[in-house]
């Protein structure tokens, strides 16, 4: 199955088992669990950069979830 690299963003191929996500761009090569792991992490970093625009415009880190 082909599903984005967390990397480099490029095609990278999932295991038909989920056993394996691999990049022949980047050599990514981990395990489906390291995988998910990867786009928690870059979803975090999106979710910071968010957090400080957030912070930019309304000058406080506390309730912004009420906000959205
Ligand atoms: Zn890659």
């Amino acid at each position: 199955m082909k599903i984005k690299c967390p990397k480099c963003d490029k095609i990278a191929e999932l295991g038909d088992d989920f056993s394996y996500v691999k990049c022949s761009n980047c050599s990514l090569d981990v395990s489906y669990g390291e995988y998910v792991k990867l786009i928690a992490y870059k979803d975090a970093r999106y979710t910071d950069i968010l957090g400080d625009y957030a912070k930019d415009t309304s000058g406080t880190t506390s309730g912004t979830l009420d906000d959205w």
